[in-house]
C-alpha cells in the first residue's frame, strides 16, 4: 500500500464515505496500492434518528462484519488533532495510546452532537436524545419514575424545542409514559419552543397538522417563550411560569463536531464548514467535510443540506468516491441532492410526510407512519456485508428518498 485515505466517524456519512472509497479504488483496480481506514470510538453505526422511540434496541448496529467485506481497516480510537500542513492526524486509541497517522487524504466525517447553552441547570439536570449514551440514560430516568411516589413532578415531561427532534420526542412521551406508569395517571406533556407559533418553520400547511396532532395527542403547547433555568424539580420560563417537573428533555440546536475547529476556513453559525461542491474542505484539498460537519448546495435554487441523515448519507458517498477518484484518476463527482422529503413521526397519531422545500403536505397518520417505519427500520440500516450488494449502491449519485 503506497496512499491511505482516513475516514474520521463511523456514522452514515463516514460508513458511506468509506464504501464509496473502496468502490473507486475497486473500479480502478487499485486495491493492492491504496489503503482506507476508518477511525471512530467503536465500529458501529448509531442509528440517531431512532433515539427517540419508546424502545432502545437494535440502534447501534454492529458494522465490522461490512467493513472487511468492502476490504476496509477498522481502527478504535478517536482523532484529537489534525495537522493541514502535515497531512497527518493524531488519534488516542482505545488503549489510551495515542498514534500519529499520515494520510494522503482526509475525510472528516465526525458528525454533531447536541449543543448546550450556559443556561443555569442545563447541563447537570437536562437529559438528551442526541447520542446514544444519553438516550439510554433517559430510557432508564422513565423507567425508574415508577418507583418514585406520585407527584406533579413526576408525572410531567417537558420537551424544550419545537424543531423536528423535539416534536418527535414529545409526541412518543404520552404513550411511553403511560406504559411505564399505567393508563389510570394523570400526566403533564408540554412542549417548549422560543418560536412565535409551534412547528411554524416547516410552513403553515405542515404547522396546522403539527398543531392538530399536539392537541390530539394531549400534548401542551408553549410558543414564544424560553427556558431561563431549571433543576432536578422543575423549569421557569420566561413568560414567568414555573413548572414542576422531574423530567426536562432539551432538544434545542446542534453543533458540529468541534473538530471542525482545527481545519481553517469558513464557518456557519452551526460551526459546519462550508465545503465546494465536491466536498473539499476551503483550506486544502486534500481534506474532505462530509456529514453533519459541512455545510454545501444542494441545487441552484439556493437551498443547503441540513443536518439530516437523509444529507449525510448522500454526502458520505460523494466524499468517499471524490477522495479516491483524485488518488486513481477517476472523474470527480459534484455533491446534488435537489430532492427534499420530511418524514416527521408524531406518535400514536401516526407520522407526516412531505416533499420539497416548502413542506407540501403528501401523506398523514397511518400512511405517514408506515413510510416512516420503513425508513427508520430498513433504509438507513447498514447494507449486509456483502462486497458486491455494497458497491451496487455506493455510487456517489445514488440518492435514497421515498
Ligand atoms: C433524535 C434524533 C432524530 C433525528 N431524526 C432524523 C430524521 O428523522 N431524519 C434525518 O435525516 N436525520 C435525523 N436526525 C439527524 C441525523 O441523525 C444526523 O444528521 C446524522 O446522524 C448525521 O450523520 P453523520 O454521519 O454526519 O454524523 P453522526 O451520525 O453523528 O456520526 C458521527 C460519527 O463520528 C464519530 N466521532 C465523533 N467524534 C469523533 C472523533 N473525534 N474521532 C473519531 N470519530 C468520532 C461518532 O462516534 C460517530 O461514529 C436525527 C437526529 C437525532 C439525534
Amino acid at each position: 500500500m503506497n496512499k491511505r485515505i482516513i475516514v474520521a466517524g463511523s456514522g452514515f456519512a463516514g460508513l458511506w464515505a468509506v464504501i464509496s472509497a473502496q468502490r473507486a479504488i475497486a473500479l480502478a483496480n487499485q486495491e493492492q496500492n491504496i489503503e482506507v481506514i476508518m477511525i471512530s470510538p467503536t465500529p458501529n453505526l448509531t442509528i440517531r434518528p431512532r433515539l427517540y422511540e419508546q424502545s432502545l434496541e437494535n440502534m447501534n448496529p454492529d458494522i465490522s462484519a461490512l467493513l472487511d467485506a468492502v476490504g476496509a481497516t477498522y481502527i478504535s480510537g478517536t482523532v484529537e488533532n489534525i495537522d493541514e500542513n502535515a497531512q497527518s492526524i493524531t488519534i488516542k486509541k482505545s488503549n489510551n495510546q495515542q498514534e500519529i497517522l499520515n494520510y494522503d487524504r482526509f475525510i472528516l466525517a465526525t458528525g454533531s452532537r447536541a449543543f448546550i447553552p450556559p443556561i443555569s441547570g442545563l447541563a447537570e439536570y437536562a437529559f438528551s436524545v442526541s447520542d446514544l449514551a444519553n438516550a439510554e440514560k433517559l430510557d432508564q430516568h422513565l423507567n425508574d419514575l415508577v418507583n418514585q411516589p406520585y407527584s406533579k413532578a413526576r408525572n410531567t415531561v417537558i420537551v424544550v424545542g419545537g424543531g423536528l427532534t423535539g416534536l418527535e420526542t414529545v409526541t412518543e412521551i404520552p404513550e411511553r409514559l403511560r406504559k411505564i406508569l399505567g393508563t389510570e395517571q394523570e400526566l403533564r406533556i408540554i412542549l417548549v419552543d422560543t418560536s412565535p407559533e409551534i412547528a411554524i418553520a416547516m410552513g403553515h400547511e405542515a404547522a396546522t397538522v403539527i398543531q392538530s396532532a399536539l392537541t390530539e395527542l394531549a400534548v401542551e403547547s408553549i410558543a414564544d417563550t424560553r427556558v431561563l433555568s431549571l433543576d432536578g424539580n422543575g423549569v421557569t420560563l420566561s413568560n414567568g411560569e414555573t413548572i414542576e417537573s422531574n423530567t426536562i428533555i432539551w432538544t434545542a440546536g446542534m453543533r458540529a463536531n468541534p473538530l471542525t475547529a482545527q481545519i481553517s476556513g469558513e464557518k456557519d453559525n452551526l460551526g459546519r464548514i462550508l465545503g465546494d461542491s465536491f466536498l473539499h474542505a476551503p483550506s486544502s484539498k486534500n481534506i474532505f467535510v462530509t456529514g453533519d460537519t459541512v455545510k454545501v448546495a444542494t441545487d441552484d435554487l439556493g437551498h443547503f443540506n441540513v443536518m439530516s441523515c437523509q444529507h449525510a448519507m448522500s454526502l458520505g458517498r460523494v466524499a468517499g468516491h471524490n477522495a479516491a477518484a483524485e488518488l486513481v484518476g477517476l472523474p470527480l463527482h459534484p455533491y446534488s441532492q435537489p430532492k427534499y422529503v420530511t418524514c416527521l413521526d408524531l406518535g400514536a397519531w401516526g407520522a407526516l410526510y412531505t416533499e420539497g422545500w416548502d413542506r407540501k403536505v403528501c401523506v398523514t397518520r397511518a400512511e405517514g407512519k408506515k413510510i416512516k417505519q420503513e425508513i427508520n427500520t430498513i433504509w438507513i440500516y447498514p447494507p449486509a456485508p456483502d462486497r458486491d450488494a455494497a458497491f451496487a449502491v455506493a455510487n456517489p449519485d445514488f440518492v435514497i428518498v421515498p
